[in-house]
């Protein structure tokens, strides 16, 4: 783990210094890697601080597209230096509360602070232009006043959902994003996306069980995002919290998940632990059945997709 470590951040300055000898900062510009994928919540509904609520930004092609807007998305944003009105389009991946929490603030303060021009917009399972519906009802006076007395513009206020299913839903500018049923019964329909931009990929799963539809969607993905959760072995099936690991993929499944997609790395997050388990806990049930590269994601960990896949922590600047 720690040699992996090190050679993906090895790998990752030497990439950085070369964008610097060229003067170029900007993380979209043509000298970066193809795809940059950046970890904003691996966290769950606990309201802890080391892990914000479950939101990834991928950024391929000039663009920055969102998937999930959890507790907390707005502020990492904003530590990344990327502002609400570079956000070409928001993925849902399904409505559990953990996933959705952060888009009023990312939406209005978002608007607000980025004085945003355009209508951005939002994919998502049925069910979702209701959900809006009922937010922009919700926040009718601040849309209202925001508009009359500090002269914002209104097409920024707007939200324009499209309800999804399966199959390629989004192709812009080469980068292009497949939608994929995932098992998180009862919550029906729930998505995992696979984003693919010249000849490269990443894919996340979302909140899912063990998931055949997701292995078939994941071959050959250079990337590979999962969730976890973990719980000691001796829970019962009538415990209260049984449901919770019933309802995602342990580590010995995302290992028979890994050995079938084979990614170049596999990264957890959407990380839950019960009852005291840990991270530790996690990478060695997952080592004892997977052979290949896995690591643990932490909020602000960022990947960069290219012949190789690296992996940088984050740095406060
Ligand atoms: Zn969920
Ligand atoms: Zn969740």
């Amino acid at each position: 783990m720690l040699r992996l470590f090190l050679s993906t951040i090895i790998s990752f300055s030497v990439i950085l210094s070369f964008g610097q000898i060229n003067g170029k900062t900007d993380s979209l510009n043509v000298n970066d890697p193809l795809i940059k994928v950046t970890l904003l919540g691996t966290g769950t509904p606990q309201p802890i601080m080391e892990r914000f609520g479950p939101s990834i930004l991928v950024q391929a092609g000039g663009q920055s597209l969102l998937f999930d807007a959890g507790r907390g998305c707005l502020q990492r944003l904003r530590q990344v230096n990327l502002a609400y009105d570079k956000i070409n389009a928001l993925f849902i991946t399904h409505l559990h509360s953990d996933h959705i929490v952060g888009l009023p603030d990312l939406w209005l303060t978002g608007w607000l602070v980025s004085e945003r021009k355009a209508p951005m917009d939002i994919f998502g399972p049925v069910g979702t232009a209701e959900m809006i519906k009922h937010l922009q009802l919700a926040f009718a006076y601040d849309l209202k006043i925001r508009v009359e007395d500090d002269k914002m513009a209104e097409e920024g206020s707007k939200l324009l959902v499209t309800e999804i299913q399966q199959g390629t839903i989004y192709d812009k500018n080469g980068v292009k994003v497949i939608a994929f049923d995932v098992d998180h019964y009862p919550v029906v329909p729930a998505f995992g996306y696979r984003i693919e931009y010249n000849g490269h990929s990443v894919v996340l799963s979302g909140d899912t069980r063990y998931s055949e539809n997701l292995i078939r969607f994941a071959a050959g993905t250079d990337l590979l995002i999962h969730e976890v959760s973990i719980a000691p072995d001796t829970i019962s099936k009538s415990d209260p919290k049984y449901h919770i690991l019933a309802h995602h993929t342990t580590p010995e499944q995302t290992a028979s998940v890994f050995n079938q997609v084979k990614p170049k790395l596999a990264a957890y997050s959407h990380i839950s632990k019960l009852y005291g388990s840990t991270e530790q806990e996690i990478l060695k049930r997952v080592k004892e059945n997977y052979s290949g590269q896995v690591i643990m994601g932490e909020d602000l960990m960022s990947f960069s997709i290219s012949n190789n896949v690296s992996v940088s922590a984050w740095q406060k600047k």
